[in-house]
Order: structure tokens, then C-alpha cells, then sequence
């Protein structure tokens, strides 16, 4: 088994180019994976038969489509002031699926930041006010099925946050989670706010992303393993450019971040190569 992971950020709008915009990008990716007939599977119903009696029924390849940080252009159209009208990440997903005849439900996961200040520090810092991080699109999402929701972190320990959930006000490294208390407050608060707001939906948390792919040995060995009842995470993501594969580590999955991992289609399609040899 080999699967691709793949992250993408709907709010990397930088321009209309396949470098510059994660729409773009997304969509490219996706008629290349369609030409490939390579499966895009929902990557909860990954982890359900990776992790049970289900593993040797996963096929020999495939990807799974994952978007980081829960902006708004996850989900709806946005009009951004200088490129214009962006698709949302909903309807390339949706129209993919269309195109393939397959299922669009839970073909995109998309990772959110739960602390509403947190959000809105963000908002003001990053995103020049607009209030891309709102969350009121949780649960309709949710509802209507193409996007899973779950759990990035109660703050990112970002650096636009004036107050992080980090003992000693470490921002911009998750690596820095190094203690029980530190990890409670960031992953299983977390996982409890965002689990209410979707409380509604019949879905709950259980795959987190790790902010800015950092992990440290407490995380992966200690906190995710013993407290499972409290958070209820069943796997975690890091962003090592590696294929998920039998050997990896639950808490550790790889994950290949657009922008990072590769920067054009012929970058893209040599990930496909790979995750295609030796079948
Ligand atoms: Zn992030």
C-alpha cells in the first residue's frame, strides 16, 4: 500500500498561477490523478482499514486530500480583491468526483483551528481582517458531506496569537508541546470544542494535524498512545514528503505539502510516479 496524502491551503491565493494558487494547484492535481486512474479515498475510511482487519483489502495506491487551517475558501466561493472570484475547494473536490462517478462524501478533510481568538488574531494578522477563519460553516459543511472536519490545534501556537496555549509563550513550533498539560490544552480541548460545534452532525474528531507538520517523541510515544480515551485521535499527520505506507507510524503519517513538496505539475506527476511503482 501506498498512499499519497496530499495538504493543500485555500488560502494560498497569491496569484492565478499553478505556484501561486492553491485552487489551481488542487484542480491541476486532481485532472492529472483522474488521467492517472489513481482512486482519491475519504482518508477517515483510510484510517478505519488501515488500523483494522481491513488493511489488506486497501488498494495498492491511491491519495487522500487533505487542506490546513479551515479557511472559508474551503468551502465557499471567496472574491478576492486583487485575483478575482476563487473556487472553493468544495467544488473542485465536487466536481472531481463528478467527473470520476464516484462519491464526493469525505473526499477532502480539512484540518481546523478550534480557539475562536485564536481565529480571530489570525484573521487580523494574516488575512488583512477579513474574517476567513469564522466557523460557521463547521457543521454545514459537515452536514453536507464532501468535507470532513477535524482538529488542527486549539491556537497553531501561531505567532499572530498574543497568548498561546504553550507554558512558556513558544510560538510558531508544535515541537514545543512537550508536556502533558501544554498537549492537553492544544489537542484534546481542541478535539472537545470543535466536537461541540459539531455536535449536531453525527461526526466527531479523531485525526489531527500537526501545526506546521512539527512533532517531537512526547506527542508521537507518550501523550497520543496514553490518554487515547481523552482526545480520541486515532491517527496523526506530520508533513514528511513520504508515501503513507504498512510501516508507518499511526502518529506520524506523512503527509506531501503543495508548495513544500513539490511546485508544478511535472513535480506532482513524478509523486504519482512513485506512488504508482512497484505495484
Ligand atoms: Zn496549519
Amino acid at each position: 500500500m501506498k498512499v499519497a496524502v496530499l495538504a493543500y491551503h485555500s488560502q494560498n491565493v497569491n496569484g492565478s498561477t499553478y505556484a501561486t494558487n492553491d485552487h489551481v494547484a488542487l484542480a491541476t492535481d486532481l485532472s492529472l490523478i483522474r488521467r492517472r486512474g489513481i482512486p482519491v479515498l475519504p482518508l477517515g475510511d483510510l484510517v478505519a482499514a488501515w488500523l483494522g482487519p481491513a488493511r489488506d483489502q486497501l488498494p495498492p495506491a491511491a491519495v487522500a486530500l487533505t487542506c490546513d487551517d479551515g479557511t472559508l475558501l474551503d468551502w465557499e466561493p471567496f472574491d478576492h480583491p486583487t485575483e478575482g472570484t476563487q473556487t472553493s475547494f468544495r467544488e473542485i473536490v465536487a466536481t472531481h468526483a463528478r467527473e470520476s462517478a464516484v462519491s464526493a462524501k469525505g473526499m477532502l478533510t480539512s484540518f481546523v483551528i478550534a480557539s475562536p481568538d485564536a481565529r480571530r488574531e489570525i484573521d487580523t494578522g494574516c488575512y488583512a481582517g477579513y474574517p476567513l477563519s469564522d466557523e460557521r460553516w463547521w457543521a454545514e459543511a459537515q452536514r453536507e458531506g464532501t468535507i470532513d472536519i477535524e482538529n488542527h490545534s486549539w491556537d497553531h501556537v501561531h505567532a499572530c496569537v498574543s497568548v498561546v496555549a504553550q507554558s512558556e509563550q513558544r510560538k510558531g513550533d508544535f515541537a514545543a508541546i512537550s508536556t502533558w498539560q501544554d498537549a492537553d490544552l492544544q489537542i484534546r480541548r481542541s478535539a472537545d470544542y470543535i466536537d461541540r460545534a459539531l455536535s449536531t452532525t453525527g461526526h466527531a474528531t479523531s485525526l489531527f494535524a500537526y501545526p506546521y507538520g512539527h512533532v517531537n517523541r512526547f506527542l508521537i510515544d507518550e501523550y497520543f498512545p496514553g490518554c487515547m480515551s481523552q482526545h480520541r485521535v486515532r491517527a496523526a499527520f506530520a508533513d514528511r514528503p513520504a508515501f503513507w505506507t504498512e510501516e508507518s507510524h499511526r502518529y506520524e503519517i506523512p503527509r506531501f505539502v503543495c508548495g513544500l513538496a513539490w511546485r508544478s505539475p511535472e513535480e506532482f506527476s513524478r509523486i504519482l510516479d512513485r506512488a504508482s511503482a512497484d505495484r
